[in-house]
């Protein structure tokens, strides 16, 4: 008996329904805020992820799948989805400026060697949001309105929304002088990676998830009072934007996000209750001129899917059922079947879902199973009705039965 890798997951037949809507859900208002889907590869040059995402995050420097393909090439299968986003808005010449914005969005696997514990997984999946080109807050403003309005329209009322601006390198500079100073009494007390972090890039230290580095970030200066003059003009706009629309956020100066790429506007999405980071983004301005491109604006959010579902559940979402059948040809024996089989592929080219035996069943098991797999109306196909041509329809909520042409069904049932 072989298992399912730590950390993975399978979707199974009569749950993946609820995948579905979600993501139903997430296509329907990508639609309305006008964007287009980018479909990218599974796996990339892991040097994308180095030079894009950054080798003092955790998920470069902790998390990532990466191996030499057969012809000795560093692979590594996406951590995220912005950086090949970037690089495909790259080399495709996406940049051209009458086209800008460029707004799209992606639904994606995503892999991460990670610890498995309660809403980590090893392969997770992401609704994200990337618009390119504009610097403008207000632009910022409209990725989180993607997000919250996925939010309001699965029912979840539960998330906070947080924000901070992390400035630009220039601000970054001066915070982090700020922060080493701060902790310089007692970063000997705290974690391996927070030394780490202490010396390569101080501000991921508050971004830290164990207790008593958190305990020492509580006291930090805020790098919101770091910010130049440009950056702390782009967060009141952020923020302006934001009540403009009446988009509830809370600032909290501990959210950097755990990758580099950041610049400026940082947001997540939380739940109250266990405070879990439903989605993360912000503006990241700087990633495609790090990766070859010129200089181009961006902002957007990772949403991920496995954690929405864990919250539309909760707040008793409708997420769809498995499909069912309309109707179910029954037969009475084999002499039917292949009249039933032709009318159950013609009910299927209508666009009529139907179903019949495939498992040589009596009668009675034939309709004990038509009960269980939900069909809505059930026929009987004998030989009387094969001769006469007509047959009994009969809808299985109600007990009601109505006497019907066989080649009138496919009319009937539309
Ligand atoms: P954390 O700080 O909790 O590790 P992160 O910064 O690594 O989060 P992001 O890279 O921003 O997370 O990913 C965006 C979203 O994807 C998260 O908000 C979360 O909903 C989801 N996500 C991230 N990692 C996982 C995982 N291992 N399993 C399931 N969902 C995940
Ligand atoms: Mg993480």
């Amino acid at each position: 008996m072989i298992n399912i890798p730590k950390g993975t997951k399978d979707a199974l037949p009569q749950d993946s329904h609820a995948f579905l809507a979600l993501e139903k859900k997430a296509r329907e208002v990508a639609r309305v805020f006008n964007l287009n889907e980018i479909r990218t590869p599974t796996f990339e040059h892991t040097e994308l992820f180095l030079r894009g995402v950054g080798d003092t995050t955790d998920i470069v420097g902790k998390e990532m799948y990466t191996f030499l393909d057969k012809g000795e090439r560093s692979i590594t299968l996406k951590p995220e989805g912005t950086a090949g986003v970037a690089r495909a808005y790259i080399e495709n010449g996406m940049d051209r400026n009458a086209s800008l914005p460029v707004k799209m969005y992606y639904i994606t696997p995503v892999f991460r060697y990670e610890r498995p514990q309660s809403g980590r997984l090893r392969e997770h999946h992401q609704f994200g949001v990337e618009l390119y080109g504009s610097p403008e807050p207000q632009t910022d403003a409209e990725v989180v309105q993607i997000a919250k309005t996925l939010m309001d329209t699965v029912g979840i009322e539960e998330t906070k929304l947080f924000i901070n601006s992390i400035g630009c390198p220039e601000c970054r500079k001066l915070y982090n002088e700020a922060l080493r100073n701060f902790l310089a009494d007692n970063i000997e007390s705290m974690c391996k990676d927070c030394k780490e972090r202490y010396v390569k890039n101080p501000l991921r230290i508050l971004d830290c998830k164990e207790e008593h580095c958190k305990e020492i970030n509580k006291g930090a200066p805020k790098i919101t009072e770091y910010l130049c003059e440009e950056c702390k003009n782009h967060f009141e706009g952020f923020k302006k934007a934001l009540d403009e629309v009446g988009i509830e956020y809370t600032v909290n100066p501990n959210i950097v996000r755990g990758l580099d790429y950041y610049t400026r506007s940082v947001f997540e999405f939380v739940t109250e209750a266990d405070k879990l980071t439903v989605c993360g983004g912000g503006r990241y301005d700087n990633l495609v001129s790090m990766l070859g491109g010129k200089p181009t604006p961006a902002v957007g959010f990772g949403m991920g899917l496995e954690r929405l579902m864990m919250i539309a559940e909760r707040a008793g979402a409708d997420l769809g059922k498995p499909n069912a059948p309309k109707v179910y040809i029954a037969n009475l024996s084999d002499e039917q079947s292949t009249l039933i089989r032709k009318v159950v592929y013609e009910l299927r080219r209508q666009g009529v879902s139907a179903e019949c035996d495939l498992m040589q069943r009596s009668l009675k098991a034939q309709m004990k199973y038509a009960g269980r797999i939900g069909a809505e109306y059930v026929v009987v196909i004998g030989e009387e009705e094969a001769k006469t041509g007509e047959c009994e329809l009969k809808e299985m909520a109600t007990g009601d039965v109505k006497k019907i042409k066989i080649e009138k069904l496919i009319d009937e049932l539309k």
